[in-house]
C-alpha cells in the first residue's frame, strides 16, 4: 500500500496533488528548486483547505492533520524513503529526465514513480529511468481538489501490478480514473487543447474579441469556462508545449500552434500563474488583455 509520497514540482499541480493526498492520509513530502515555490504551495493549500472547511467539506481536525502530513524540501534526497514519487514539474522533456536521473538512484528498487505530464510520450519517458515496468502516467487535472477526472497511461513496459497500485490509489484519493493509450496528448488534452488553440487563432485573426469568443462557448456550447479563461487556468506555457507534442508527435498540420500564443509566452503572460494571461487579474475583476 502507498503511503509515503514524494511529489516534484511545487507549481499549481504539484500543490494541488499534495493537497490530496495529504487530506486522504498519505504521508506527502512536496521537492521543488525554486523555495519561493515551496512557500507559495504551502500557503495555497492552507487556502483551500480553509475554504473546503467554510464549505462544510472538510472539518477543521482533517485540515490540521492533513497540514500535519505535508513536508517540503528542497533538494530530491528527501525522497528517499518514498513509495511513490509523483513527477509535476515544468512541461518540458529534459527537465523532467534529468529529475529522473537524479531521483531513481535515490529511491528504493520497489518505488513507483508516476508523471503528471499533459502530453509528452510515457514510454519515452520511462525508458529514461531505471524502472520502466514501475512508471506510469497519472495526469491529475487543474484544479486537482475539485476535479474528478485522472487519466491513467501505461508506457509499453507499465507492469500491471503498477497500474492496479495507481489505479487503486486514485480511487484513494476520491478522483475517477479514465484510461489513455500513450499517445500525445492522451484523451482529454487531445481534444481540449486544439480547441484553445483554434480559439486563439480566432483572436488572432479578427473573428472575435477576448471577451465574444469566451461568451460564444460559454452561451453557445454551455461550457462553464471560455476557451481563453480556460487557457490562463492551464497556463499559456503548458497549453503552447502540448500543442508543441502534438505536432510533433502526429506530424500533422493540423495541431499547428497559434502564433499569437507562442508570442503570449514569450511575453510571460502565462495566464492566472503570473497574474496575466488573456486576462490580467491584478485588478478586482479579470480585465482582457487585447
Ligand atoms: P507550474 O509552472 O505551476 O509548476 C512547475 C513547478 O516545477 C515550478 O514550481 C518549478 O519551480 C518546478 N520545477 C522546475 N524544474 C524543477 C526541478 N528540476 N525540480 C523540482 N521542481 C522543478 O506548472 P504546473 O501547471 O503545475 O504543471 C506541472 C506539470 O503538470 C506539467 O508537466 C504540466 O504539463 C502538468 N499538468 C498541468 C495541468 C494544468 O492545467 N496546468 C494539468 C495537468 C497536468
Amino acid at each position: 500500500m502507498i503511503q509515503k509520497l514524494g511529489v516534484v514540482g511545487a507549481g499549481q499541480m504539484g500543490n494541488g496533488i499534495a493537497h490530496v493526498a495529504a487530506l486522504a492520509g498519505l504521508d506527502v513530502v512536496m521537492v521543488d528548486v525554486v523555495p519561493a515555490q515551496l512557500e507559495k504551495a504551502l500557503k495555497s493549500i492552507e487556502g483551500n483547505l480553509a475554504r473546503q472547511v467554510s464549505r462544510g467539506k472538510v472539518s477543521e481536525d482533517a485540515k490540521a492533520a492533513a497540514l500535519k502530513r505535508l513536508a517540503t524540501a528542497g533538494t530530491l534526497a528527501a525522497l528517499g524513503g518514498s513509495d511513490l514519487v509523483i513527477e509535476a514539474a515544468t512541461e518540458n522533456e529534459a527537465i523532467k529526465k534529468k529529475i529522473f536521473a537524479e531521483l531513481c538512484p535515490l529511491l528504493r528498487p520497489e518505488a513507483l514513480l508516476a508523471t503528471n505530464t499533459s502530453s509528452i510520450s510515457i514510454t519515452r519517458l520511462a525508458a529514461a529511468t531505471d524502472r520502466p515496468e514501475r512508471f506510469i502516467g497519472m495526469h491529475f487535472f487543474n484544479p486537482v481538489p475539485l476535479m474528478a477526472l485522472v487519466e491513467l497511461i501505461r508506457g509499453l513496459a507499465t507492469a500491471d501490478a503498477t497500474y492496479a497500485a495507481i489505479h487503486a490509489l486514485a480511487g484513494r484519493l476520491g478522483k475517477t480514473p479514465v484510461t489513455a493509450q500513450d499517445y500525445p496528448a492522451f484523451i482529454a488534452n487531445r481534444v481540449l487543447v486544439p480547441m484553445i488553440n483554434e480559439a486563439i487563432y480566432a483572436l488572432y485573426e479578427g473573428v472575435g474579441s477576448i471577451g465574444s469568443i469566451d461568451a460564444a462557448l460559454k452561451l453557445g456550447a454551455n461550457h462553464p469556462l471560455g476557451p481563453l479563461e480556460l487557457a490562463d487556468y492551464i497556463g499559456l506555457d503548458t497549453c503552447l508545449a502540448v500543442m508543441q507534442v502534438m505536432h510533433e508527435g502526429f506530424a500533422d498540420s493540423k495541431y499547428r500552434p497559434c502564433p499569437l500564443l507562442a508570442k503570449y509566452v514569450e511575453a510571460g503572460w502565462l495566464g492566472r500563474k503570473t497574474g496575466k494571461g488573456f486576462y490580467d487579474y491584478s485588478g478586482e475583476k479579470p480585465t482582457p488583455t487585447r
